[in-house]
């Protein structure tokens, strides 16, 4: 039996949970009168592909299983002629951020609806946001185009996400609700709905560790990635995401576990200029400040806590700085070379905060 709580329509997305949403698949490909389907996904889930194809029957016109981390173009083009060959009308994506970059892309190029199945907590699905790689450099483009027209969360898909991978894209989640908090164009909506997110994950990682296969607890932690992803989509982003960036793009860092080693220190950074705005966080985890809070959080979790263990090298971290300090953008606390240069030390030996 489905149970579908829905909270339809958010903005002009239409966002369902629930255990075993996945199976009205076929209610919602026919909502756009499609008739071809296109089912994305990695190569590690082609076989959840293949069950959706089953379950479209005739109307699924294909599979790709090759989305690729931080969405390369050269990927996108393999995909945009699969897609043409078989006339695609409809995207369906399965998977984690990889997967939803890949959907974004081709609906980038193409304008076909997209109907997104996550199975991580990155929260790609519910930004305007698409980050594409080529040539080793990574851009990011804002176009409403790349929003999914419907996203299905079932938490019976997220039970198979290793508990390692549960904790760093959890935190991942995390870092765009708390970057949220100190956003410039943040509101009190924008507000409400980091902290909802906050608390999902601040609640329910702690829980998924001792049950992971627990589907009301999973489903909670997805509430809680549409609510860091939506907000992620709101508004501006700061210097966590400008390190994570910089790291992933240049030095092929993984996406989850680099957010995950990041936060605590990019919010102490922070905090020193917004421990007001960053208030709820020690409110939800306890401690005097926000960036050990999480710190020691992560560490309860046994998130990565090092750079290095990710093979980043200590000879890397000089140009990693100046990368991320090359541009200005808006951040609450000042951005300089000396002081990066020092959080990125420490992230990278795997100590607890220096600011
Ligand atoms: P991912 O999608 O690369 O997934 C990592 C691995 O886990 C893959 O092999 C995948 O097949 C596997 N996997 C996913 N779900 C699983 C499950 N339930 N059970 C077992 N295995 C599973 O990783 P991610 O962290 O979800 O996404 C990272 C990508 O998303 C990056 O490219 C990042 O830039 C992008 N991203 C984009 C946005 C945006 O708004 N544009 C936001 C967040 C992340």
């Amino acid at each position: 039996m489905l149970a579908d709580k829905s909270t339809p329509f958010v903005g002009h997305v239409r966002v369902r949970f629930g255990a075993g949403i996945r199976h009205s698949i076929a209610s919602e490909v026919a909502s756009f009168g499609a008739k071809r389907v296109l089912i994305l996904s990695t190569p590690a889930q082609s076989g959840i592909a293949a069950d959706i194809a089953a379950t479209l029957g005739s109307v699924a016109a294909g599979i790709f299983c090759k989305a690729a981390m931080h969405t390369p173009i050269s990927v996108t083009l393999e995909a945009l002629k699969h897609l043409e060959a078989c006339k695609s009308d409809c995207l369906v994506a399965i998977g984690g951020g990889s997967t939803t970059g890949l959907g974004k892309a081709l609906a980038y190029r193409t304008d076909l609806p997209q109907i997104v199945i996550p199975t991580t907590y990155a929260g790609s699905e519910a930004t305007p946001i698409l980050g594409q790689t080529e040539d080793g450099v990574k851009t990011t483009l804002n176009d409403p185009k790349v929003l999914p027209e419907v996203i299905l969360y079932d938490p019976e898909l997220v039970v198979s996400l290793p508990v390692d991978m549960t904790v760093t894209s959890g935190l991942n989640a995390m870092a765009h609700a708390a970057e949220a908090l100190y956003a410039p164009n943040r509101s009190n909506s924008t507000n409400a709905l980091a902290i909802r997110g906050l608390e999902a994950f601040v609640k329910g990682l702690p829980n998924v560790i001792l049950e992971p296969e627990d589907i009301t607890v999973r489903e909670e932690t997805l509430r809680g990635a549409w609510a860091c992803g939506t907000v992620l989509g709101q508004v501006g982003m700061g210097l966590h995401h400008k390190l994570c960036h910089t790291l992933g793009g240049s030095f092929d860092l993984p996406h989850a576990p680099t957010h995950a080693i990041i936060l605590p220190h990019a919010i102490a950074y922070n905090a020193r200029s917004a421990a007001a705005e960053l208030a709820p966080i020690t409110t939800l985890l306890g401690g005097e400040t926000s960036g050990v809070a999480l710190y020691d959080f992560a560490k309860r979790l046994g998130a990565p806590l090092a750079l290095r263990d990710l093979g980043l090298k200590e000879a890397d971290l000089d140009r990693a700085t100046v990368l991320a300090t090359s541009k200005p953008y808006p951040n609450p606390h000042p951005v300089t070379a000396p002081d990066i240069r020092a959080l990125l030390q420490a992230a990278w030996a795997g100590e607890t905060p220096v600011f």
